[in-house]
């Protein structure tokens, strides 16, 4: 078994927990998506079908049998090696579609994550996650990534009861009849319904989407890009863009000759990236653009990766205003930075509800930390009855131990005061109760402010 260790020689990256929580990232053992396979996907079956064997996560897991609890504690000792603060984790579960898999598996692995983080086995997963409320590496964000048929009213109560607090689905290009081209499964429709029982349960929300598809060109990708903004049953809060490209092995490698299908080149990639980055509201985040998939898996498609660094260069050196989160985040914006900081709450309708997103900003509205708050419109979970909902709370900087201070450290009253606004506006709105989606290692925290568990989330009586 060969799986790559890191010395304590090399050198730390800052810009992996530049935004305050160290990501940890472990792979589902590979199955079938129920469906079939959407023609892009490149399906493999050594692999997670949307992964292909060369992505690093994946050959660490390959090598660990996607054992849960190594791949976890293989990762702890990287991180350690590498000086990254291991305290603070987020779990991140890579697979494509995780309530697609047996129950059982979904527990145990689940339960195993945790163990891990725990450095100690436990009975069961209820035993694990109350261990691990005051272990020393606290699982304080979940993200599970699944399609959004799977999350009906049973799927999330079940990746509630993990600890689950973000969950990214694959949305692609919101139209049926690209849908129906490149064999998704599911249509708008269940989109919407996903978006909007997610939104209600809490859970922070990302989108894939996928520009050039075949079905689409740059003219409708555009459009329906901005529908997923403009029309309030989308508004994610965080996007991956993956332009479409040929895998081997994928569906699309031997249709794309039929569907006379070329993928987008770098010009083309590189300004749907900056049109995309030009029209994301100020309470959304891009995670990542493009897929790591390496050359040689490549049938035809971009291999440049540093797509968004060229369109970002080029955005700031133009002048345009960019909203984007992560374009504002201080981690980026060093230089010159000025510290006179005030709370800006932003209002916007979204599936029904109403979202309040709530930000420190300084005057060239560079953001120090942000808070989402929802008034739902209606609720199937214990606990978010009569009730406002803390989606999240984030607080920029580097990283740091937990009781350790910085300059601009996630320690210093930020996200109290985010609480305390949040709190303000759920009582002026008339709410009984706030919960805050809560991981599973943050409990402690809330405890401190007065909140109590009820169900899966932390809750304050207004
Ligand atoms: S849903 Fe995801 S993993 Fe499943 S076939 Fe489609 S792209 Fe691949």
């Amino acid at each position: 078994m060969i799986v790559k260790e890191y010395t304590g020689n090399e050198v730390k990256k800052p810009v992996r927990t530049i935004s305050g929580v160290t990501p940890l990232a472990v792979v589902l053992k590979p199955k079938k998506c129920s469906h079939g396979t959407c023609i892009y996907c490149p399906g493999g079956s050594d692999v997670p079908q949307s992964y292909t064997d060369k992505s690093p996560a994946v050959m660490r897991a390959m090598a660990l049998k996607f054992d849960p609890l190594e791949q976890v504690k293989n990762r702890l000792r990287a991180l350690n090696a590498m000086n990254h603060p291991t305290d603070k984790i987020e779990l991140i579960l890579l697979g494509g579609t995780f309530l697609e898999y047996p129950e059982k598996y979904q527990d145990e692995f689940i339960k195993k994550c945790y163990d891990g983080l725990n450095e100690c086995a436990s009975e069961s997963l209820e035993e694990a996650q109350k261990i691990n409320e005051t272990s020393e590496h606290r699982c304080v964000a979940m993200c599970l990534e699944t399609r959004p048929d799977s999350c009906t009213k049973e799927g999330i109560k079940r990746m509630r009861k993990f600890g689950c607090t973000r969950v990214e689905i694959g949305v692609q290009n919101p139209d049926d009849e690209i849908y129906e081209i490149i064999k998704r499964g599911h249509n708008v429709q269940e989109v919407i319904d996903s978006t909007k029982r997610l939104k209600n349960a809490g859970f922070k929300l990302g989108y894939h989407i996928m520009p050039g598809l075949p079905g689409s060109n740059y003219e409708k990708d555009m459009v329906n890009f901005n529908k997923i903004f403009k029309d309030e049953s989308f508004r994610p809060d965080q996007l991956k863009i993956y332009p479409c490209q040929i895998i081997e092995k994928s569906p699309l490698a031997t249709l794309h000759e039929k569907l006379n299908f070329i993928p987008y080149g770098a010009e083309t990639t590189k300004k749907i990236v900056k049109d995309i980055m030009k029209i994301i509201p100020e309470y959304c985040r891009v995670m990542r653009v493009m897929r790591e998939i390496p050359k040689e898996k490549l049938v035809q498609g971009l291999i440049k990766l540093d797509v968004r660094k060229d369109a970002e260069t080029e955005l700031r050196d133009s002048g345009i205003k960019i909203e984007e989160i992560r374009m504002r985040e201080i981690g980026f914006n060093q230089k010159g930075l000025n510290k006179d900081l005030s709370l800006r709450v932003v209002e916007y309708g979204a599936s029904k509800g109403k979202e309040f997103f709530l930000q420190i900003v300084n005057k060239d509205n560079i953001l120090f930390g942000l808070l989402r708050l929802r008034f739902p419109d209606e609720t199937f979970l214990e606990g978010l009855e009569n009730s406002a909902i803390v989606r999240e709370i984030h607080v920029y900087g580097q990283a740091l131990k937990l009781g350790e201070t910085g300059e601009l450290s996630q320690h210093k009253g930020l996200g109290k005061m985010l609480l305390a606004k949040a709190e303000e506006i759920s009582k002026e709105n008339s709410f009984e109760k706030i919960s805050v989606i809560s991981g599973i290692g943050v409990r402690e925290y809330y405890k401190k402010l007065g909140y109590f568990l009820k169900g899966t989330y932390m809750v304050k009586n207004l």
